[in-house]
């Protein structure tokens, strides 16, 4: 068992036509941070997400960054984020020197609770505080529960920037996740559904917003023929080479969503039944890309054997298997943060796991990870 060959979390997976991209980048020697290749790929995603307008960007932090400029976040300025999130989520409030909120999650999605916003949009207005954006997350591919979110940035004039970083492909009443916000993120960082290697796009409605995102993210240089710059400028954009991966990426994306979408019901076919296990819940209206199959494994069920045992008896034979997200106002850099809490990540934490989601896996290696679960299961 102990020399099987690895089984990633989740591991890129490259189509027919990434490469005929790429060697066009190179035929054509557009090796720079823009051309076709950004121009084709930033259409495609207009294409499949229906939001009118996308800059592809060198991260989805980048994204995440520009889109805190773009909205004027500066000191002194608050920004409420989803706590139950990856860092990169928190981290360009941070870079603006404005001060992160973090709202816990709700039993369903996990992502965002609607109740929870509305107490600390309430709190932190009472306290005179300056809330400029908040951002919802849509963790693992699940959509958050938007209807109510966008309620209540609507009620007290807060514009949205929605963290669709883990959800290109996912739905919410029919329409893409990303599409919901003033601004949307996506990334395509080497372990999302789709990816460039490294990269992310900004989307919005708002075409204004994307054009001064192309600017900011080229180094703000204003029309001379000399550098000029009146404002501070990034280096954020995608090189024409990612971008040509990305668009081959984009042909077989559908695919891909299938593939996360029915590695997900393999495991709630096999674990569904036992009590102490636990899901991610679909809403009528959504509609995940699963980009990670996850459970919630309650240890009182299973003698005390916690979601740590499991993690560790599939790395037995190899294969990868990762905790839930730590919670922002859990990490040590954020302790000073206001949180508003409910115990509901710190549970999610606790006894969650991802597993093997990978859309390049085959027989054999579900065959694998059959073998570890059942074995645990059956202790
Ligand atoms: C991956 C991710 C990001 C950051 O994207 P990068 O492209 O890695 O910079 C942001 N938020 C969430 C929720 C993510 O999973």
């Amino acid at each position: 068992m102990g020399n099987s060959a690895k089984i990633w979390l989740s591991s890129p997976h490259m189509g027919e036509y990434e490469f005929d991209f790429v060697k066009d980048a190179f035929e054509t020697n557009w090796i720079a941070p823009l051309g076709p290749h950004v121009d084709g790929f930033e259409q495609d995603l207009c294409a499949f997400t229906g939001s009118a307008h996308a800059a592809a960007l060198s991260s989805g932090t980048s994204a995440l960054h520009l889109a805190l400029i773009l909205l004027g976040v500066g000191p002194g300025d608050e920004v409420i984020c989803q706590s139950f999130t990856f860092s990169a989520s928190a981290n360009p409030i941070v870079y603006q020197g404005a001060t992160p909120v973090f709202v816990d999650s709700e039993e369903d999605t996990w992502n965002m609770d609607p109740d929870l916003l509305r107490f600390a949009i309430i709190d932190r207005l009472a306290q005179g505080k300056k809330v400029k954006a908040i951002i919802p997350v849509h963790l693992y591919g699940m959509p958050a529960k938007m209807d109510e979110i966008l309620n209540l940035a609507a009620e007290y004039n807060i514009p949205v920037i929605e963290d669709a970083a883990e959800a290109l492909g996912s739905t919410y009443m029919n329409k893409s996740c990303g599409t919901f916000g003033e601004l949307g993120v996506l990334s395509f960082n080497g372990n999302k559904i789709i990816t460039t290697s490294g990269g992310g796009a900004l989307i919005s409605e708002d075409g204004n917003y994307i054009h001064k995102a192309r600017f900011l993210a080229t180094q703000a240089r204003d029309p001379a023929p000399h550098y000029q710059h009146s404002h501070i400028g990034y280096n954020y954009r995608m090189s024409n080479v990612c971008a040509g991966i990305g668009r081959g990426q984009m042909r077989v994306l559908s695919a891909r969503i299938n593939a996360r979408r029915s590695n997900f019901e393999w495991y709630e076919n096999k674990l569904g039944a036992i009590s102490g296990i636990k899901f991610q819940s679909e809403l009528a209206e959504s509609y995940s890309n699963r980009w990670l199959s996850a459970i919630i494994l309650d240890p009182t069920h299973f003698d005390g054997k916690s979601r740590e045992d499991l993690r560790m008896w599939l790395e037995v034979d190899n294969i990868e298997s990762r905790p839930l997200w730590k919670p922002m106002h859990l990490q040590p850099i954020f302790r000073d943060s206001p949180a508003y809490l409910n115990g509901v990540s710190e549970k999610l934490f606790d006894q969650g796991l991802c597993l093997p989601s990978g859309s390049n896996l085959k027989i054999e290696d579900f065959n694998r990870i059959e073998a570890r679960l059942t074995s645990f299961f059956n202790q």
